[in-house]
This record gives C-alpha cells, structure tokens and sequence, in this order.
C-alpha cells in the first residue's frame, strides 16, 4: 500500500518542492495551501497532486480536512509541517497581529496538524513527522522576532513530541533550512539579497529541491533511529 503524506503550504516554494519529491519516492500526497487558488490549480494539474485549501493556523479546520483526507486515503503516513509567513520589523515598531499571525501559522499549526495524526499513528505504530523550522529559529534575526521565537519553538516541539512517540514507531524531526529562493527571500529588495548571498559560505541560495531532499531522507522507513534532531541545511552560514 502507498504511504500517505500530508504537505502543509505544499503547493509553492520549498512545499512544492517536498510534495513533489515525496510524489517521485511513490507517496500519496495532498498538498494544502492557504489561499491562492490559482497557483495551487496550475500546481496541482502540473504534477497531478491533489491539493486542498484550509488554513492550518485554525485547529477545526485541520481536524475537518485531515478527517476527509484519511476517510479518503484511509491513514496519513507522513506529515510535513511546512507552511509558514513572515511578518518582519523591528518589536517596537510590530504590532500584537503580527506577533500572532507568526507565532499561529508557523507554530500552533504543528500543534494542530500532528494533533490531528497522531493517534492514527499510534494506532499503526509508524508515522513521520517532520517540521520545517528556520536558520533564524537557531540564531535569532533582527527585524524577526516573532518568526524566531515561532522558528525555534518548532525545535522544542520536535524534541519534546519525539519523546513521546519514541517506542511507537514515530520519528519527530526538523529542518532548519537557511536562505533558499523562493518568493519569501525573493521579496527582500536585490541589494539586501546580495549582502545575504554574501554571508553564506557556498555563495548562493539554497534550492527548495535541496530542502525537499532532506525531508525525503528522514520520511523514510530506513530513517528510523534518527528523531528528535533539526537537520540544519544553510550552506554553512549557521553550525550549530
Ligand atoms: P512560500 O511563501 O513560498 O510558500 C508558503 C506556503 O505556505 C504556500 O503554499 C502558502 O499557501 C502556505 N501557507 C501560508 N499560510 C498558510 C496557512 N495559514 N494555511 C495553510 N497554508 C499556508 O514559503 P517558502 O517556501 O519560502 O517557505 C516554506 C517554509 O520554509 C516556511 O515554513 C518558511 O518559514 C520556511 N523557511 C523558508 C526559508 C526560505 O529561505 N524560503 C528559510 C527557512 C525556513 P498560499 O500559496 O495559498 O499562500
């Protein structure tokens, strides 16, 4: 039976990438994505990808959407937690919204989605759970703290749900990628890019092929004694 995999903002960027790559092993895949419907359609006929829109910041319409998923397909065998926004400036320039609209799409969202999996998986004795942190989440950045502080609760999430599912066959990982080109780097200006690019020891920006790699490696069967870990891929900018 083909493995399931849900791939959270999977239809642009580095989860367009994952979706595809985990499409290439023979996965099942359903690509969410939060709401541009034009692109998620032009994605999802390109690669024959079901897509589905809900937002995973919000846990009702998680549980809803991951209940017609496995009604559907019957289990969810892997789960990429890969949907995320920024919203930068400096803290006293930031407003409350900001701080929750990152600490909710980018955080609560894999309290959300693997609280919605999880006891499938328990009951199958195996499941993936791989969440997509950030380089800022181990290093901080100015002008982020809210994508920061989101970035790196994701690393505690990790470690701690890892535990708990360490003798169910679950393995609980993160990625924390550096700059990668897609549309979220592409919106700073050139002259910020270049000073970016410089900073990075391989001088370019990571490709979200490369970051969808990564997840493939640690979404499978093989993988199993690694949980718990954020697999840093940043081109050397950041070792921690
Ligand atoms: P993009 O902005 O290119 O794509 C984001 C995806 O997430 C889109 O599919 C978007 O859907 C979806 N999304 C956003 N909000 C929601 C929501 N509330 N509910 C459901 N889906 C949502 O991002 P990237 O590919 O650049 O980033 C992917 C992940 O990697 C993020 O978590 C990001 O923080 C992280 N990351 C990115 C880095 C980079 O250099 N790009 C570096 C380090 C980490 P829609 O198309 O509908 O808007």
């Amino acid at each position: 039976m083909k493995k399931v995999a849900i791939v959270t903002g999977g239809t642009r960027g580095i989860g367009a990438a994952i979706s595809v790559a985990l499409k290439e092993q023979g996965y099942t895949v359903v690509a969410n994505y939060g709401g541009n419907d034009a692109v998620a359609q032009q994605f999802s006929t390109k690669h024959k990808i079901d897509v589905m829109k809900w937002d995973v910041g919000n846990y009702e319409a998680c549980q809803i959407n991951v209940s017609a998923i496995e009604e559907k397909y019957g289990r969810v065998d892997v789960l990429v937690n890969n949907a995320g926004i920024t919203r930068d400036g400096f803290l006293h320039k930031s407003t409350p919204e900001m701080w929750s609209a990152v600490i909710t799409t980018n955080l609560t969202s894999c309290y959300n989605m693997a609280h919605c999996v999880i006891n499938g998986m328990r009951d199958r004795s195996f499941g993936r759970i791989i969440s997509i942190s950030s380089i800022n989440g181990q290093k901080g950045q100015i002008g982020q703290v809210n994508y920061s502080a989101a970035k790196a609760g994701v690393i505690g999430f990790t470690k701690a749900l890892a535990l708990e599912c360490a003798t169910k066959g679950i393995t609980v990982n993160a990625i924390a990628p550096g700059y990668i080109d897609t549309d979220m780097v592409r919106a700073v200006s050139e002259t910020v890019l270049d000073g970016i690019i410089a900073q990075i020891p391989v001088r370019r920006l990571g490709q979200a092929r490369e970051i969808a790699n990564a997840v493939v490696f640690l979404a499978d069967e093989k993988s199993g004694f690694i949980t718990g870990t954020t697999l840093s891929a940043n081109g050397g900018q950041y070792m921690a």
